[in-house]
């Protein structure tokens, strides 16, 4: 029998004639691959390719990479500003500078009658890091509210609160590389290989080299659940009651490094108290973990030469998400697994520029991880911009999540959305819905004009997207890389930077300050900001020919550093520099032991579990788990517009355990209503033992859908929403309904 067609003809993929290679990096994720776009004779852009010279990618891209350079004309893009008098009229097309003008009088006539917080001012985590200084100059030094955040409250505060109680500081202390040195990985809800692709890649070409226990602690059998050597399936939301238990294992068997907690912490014994408490035997009953498997893990995570932990959204999206990473922080002090070449702890961020935010962004304090709330910083900052300090708040405003609520109860008046769409991405929806109706004013600044928030707004901003600007980002190891400029922006949409300049002018009178007319000029300006003794964020030693040249810095990288590598290059022409490269900026942070805290200790700190989470009862059965598919981004404002990204994700699904589809009569690939205490979603169903019998996964990037359902429960450090456990039930629905509603539902 002969398989196959016969006369097969093989797939032949053109050749693209590529004159030239601009360099980028990524602007979906927070790896931080390099990136070069390829244009023709022409000019036009024909391809991309990972670049093979750069440390995080190596010339691999995932397929969001692969296929990014289609965003620059993909369908929705906004082609000019719009303005209406009513949110759901018609739109009217009109001028940068009518938009402009009616923007800047709405939010002066909101602050004069109801306050300067009345309006807020929430952003993202994608802009360039200069985007983001940019835009903090204006909110905290012209417009001058309290209120501003970004969306990455949604996905990364929990990480930042957990750094600043144990460290001081805000700054993930690992980094890829450390793969390379461990000799065991433990993974809490992290699911690399959808999430984070070519991050998965390094840490399995380290597994291939070097063989060390890969440990994952997730709810679900993931992608990376399937590659490991130890799955600890966990309830939902418990992830502090297994680290307490591993840590009442180590203390007991006397594991702990007592040099390292003797010289560079401080809380031991507060912490030895607490997980006393936490014997695996009362353990494993509140985690789900087995009380054996337990002391196995915690006597191979202690024992291993040096251990590191990764986490992402599995730990972050909780109400105990800063615990969490407390908690792991605490395992990795007492084991001495802390700024050591495999040794530490490394939250694997979200978006890609979310640290960028974090650094520069002011939002939840001043440029260059300084603090509101300190009266030096507030002076500091406040004299480099020419401005009073008495303009700055003494404490930070609302989070994101708060900013909403607000929105529901009158406190705040209007609000300026830039390049985030809480219609889709935040908790429980119905009540978004009501509180974007509340608004006297909404302006949404994106580079879709068809993004679902902008039904809700007044004005309409048309944002360049990606190499359409210049500037930077942050990556998860702290790495500094650029993007050129590589096409004019598309139709009038703007760059971002552009647009906070512009608008700066609008708010002269308030504060007069200098804004530099280029992103490398706002770079500049950064680095001296970000100078000072024992200062971690320094990034003085960089310029944009120099991160181009390394493809990508990591801070700290100090002025004296890059004297250092310029005499030991004998260089300073960029061009050459590049045949000799790499710099090096710091790898690890807190390789001396010293802490950003007062004492130059890190603070270990008991973490007592309380169950708060919203659990399965008899009405609404099922745990809800949601999270990333590898095609998509976010919201799929611009994934949702990819061919390929789109093939081949093109619907919500819902993973549902056989056995409990059986129980309810559900079939495979048969629409389904899931009901939550909230609301309810139309999805369809793909059986997999990837869940549990009690469990169900949604991904999280389709508008109405799995955010109808969540409830959306704060951390009460970070703000940071419980995406993740919820609970609900699954209804059999009628198929024709459901596909009409289905398709409703998606048709924005
Ligand atoms: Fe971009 Fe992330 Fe994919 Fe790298 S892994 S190509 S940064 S989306």
């Amino acid at each position: 029998m002969i398989f196959g067609r016969t006369h097969r003809k093989p797939i032949s993929i053109p050749a693209k004639e590529v004159k030239e290679w601009k360099y980028t990096t990524c602007n979906y994720c927070s790896t931080g691959c390099a990136i070069e776009i390829g244009l023709n004779d022409k000019g036009k852009i024909v391809t991309s390719r990972g670049h093979a010279g750069a440390d995080v990618n190596r010339g691999k891209l995932c397929i969001k990479g692969l296929l990014e350079h289609e965003l620059f004309d993909s369908p929705g893009r906004g082609t000019m500003p719009l303005m209406r008098e009513k949110a759901h009229l018609p739109f009217q097309p009109t001028s940068w500078d009518a938009a402009m003008d009616k923007t800047a009088e709405k939010i002066k006539e909101i602050q004069a009658k109801y306050g300067r917080d009345s309006f807020a001012v929430v952003s993202t985590g994608q802009l360039l890091t200069e985007e983001f200084y940019t835009l903090g100059k204006l909110v905290r030094g012209q417009i001058g509210t309290n209120n501003y955040d970004g969306n990455t409250t949604l996905c990364m505060a929990s990480a930042v609160s957990g750094y600043k109680r144990s460290f001081g500081s805000d700054g993930p202390p690992g980094c890829y590389g450390d793969f390379e040195h461990t000799h065991c990985l433990m993974a809490f809800g992290s699911n690399l290989p959808e999430q984070h692709p070519i991050i998965y890649w390094r840490l399995k070409e380290a597994l291939e080299k070097r063989k060390f226990p890969l440990i994952v602690v997730d709810p679900r059998v993931t992608m990376l659940a399937q590659f490991a050597d130890i799955h600890l399936a966990i309830t939902p939301g418990t992830d502090t009651v297994l680290i307490n238990a591993m840590m009442h294992v180590i203390f007991k068997e006397n594991l702990q490094d007592d040099e390292y907690i003797g010289k560079y912490t401080q809380g031991i014994d507060e912490l030895r108290a607490l997980v006393a408490d936490y014997d695996p035997k009362t353990a494993q009953h509140v985690c789900g973990i087995d009380e054996d498997r337990i002391r196995t893990v915690a006597r191979i995570y202690a024992k291993a030469p040096k251990a590191m932990s990764i986490w992402t959204m599995g730990i972050n999206q909780s109400t105990h998400g800063s615990d969490g990473v407390v908690d792991i922080n605490n395992l990795n002090l007492i084991t001495g697994n802390i700024g050591t070449p495999g040794g530490t702890s490394l939250s694997i961020t979200g978006q890609c520029n979310a640290m960028g935010t974090r650094e520069w962004s002011s939002c939840s304090g001043l440029p260059g991880y300084r603090a509101l709330e300190k009266e030096k910083d507030r002076k500091l900052v406040a004299d480099f911009w020419g401005i009073d300090e008495s303009f700055f708040p003494e404490k930070r405003g609302l989070a994101q999540t708060d900013i909403f609520p607000a929105i529901e109860t009158g406190e705040i008046k209007g609000l300026w959305l830039i390049a985030t769409n809480p219609m889709t991405s935040m908790a429980n929806q119905p009540r978004i819905i009501k509180a974007m109706e509340n608004l006297e004013f909404l302006v949404v600044q994106d580079v879709y004009e068809d993004v679902e928030t902008n039904k809700y707004s007044h004005v309409y901003f048309p944002a360049a997207v990606w190499a359409e600007k210049e500037g930077c980002h942050t990556n998860t190891e702290r790495r500094v890389n650029l993007t050129r400029n590589v096409l004019a922006p598309y139709a009038d949409s703007k760059p971002d930077f552009w647009v906070f300049n512009e608008m700066s002018k609008r708010f002269e009178e308030r504060n007069k300050i200098h804004f530099p007319a280029t992103p490398e000029g706002a770079f500049e300006e950064m680095k001296i900001l970000s100078k000072g003794a024992g200062r971690t964020l320094d990034i003085s030693g960089m310029s944009y020919d120099r991160i181009e040249a390394a493809r990508g810095i990591q801070w700290p990288y100090s002025e004296a550093q890059a004297d250092i590598d310029t005499q030991k290059i004998g260089l300073s022409d960029p061009f050459e520099m590049q045949l000799r490269m790499p710099f090096d900026g710091n790898q690890r942070l807190y390789t001396d032991g010293v802490f950003q805290t007062p004492t130059g200790k890190a603070n270990l700190i008991p973490v007592r579990f309380v169950n708060n989470n919203e659990c399965p009862d008899a009405e609404y059965p099922f745990w809800l788990n949601s999270g990333r598919v590898v095609e998509h981004f976010h919201t799929r404002t611009r994934t949702g517009k990819i061919g390929n990204c789109n093939k081949f994700s093109p619907t919500p699904y819902m993973e549902m355990n056989p056995d409990s589809a059986e129980e309810l009569g559900i079939e495979h690939q048969s629409y389904v209503r899931v009901v939550s205490r909230r609301g309810d979603a139309i999805v369809m169903v793909q059986l997999t033992h990837r869940v549990g019998r009690d469990m169900l996964f949604i991904p999280f990037h389709f508008h109405d859908c799995v955010n109808r359902l969540t409830l959306g429960l704060l951390d009460p450090h970070s703000r940071q929403p419980a995406f993740k456990q919820n609970a609900c039930r699954v209804e059999k629905t009628d198929q024709q309904e459901a596909a009409r509603l289905n398709l409703e539902r998606r048709a924005f």
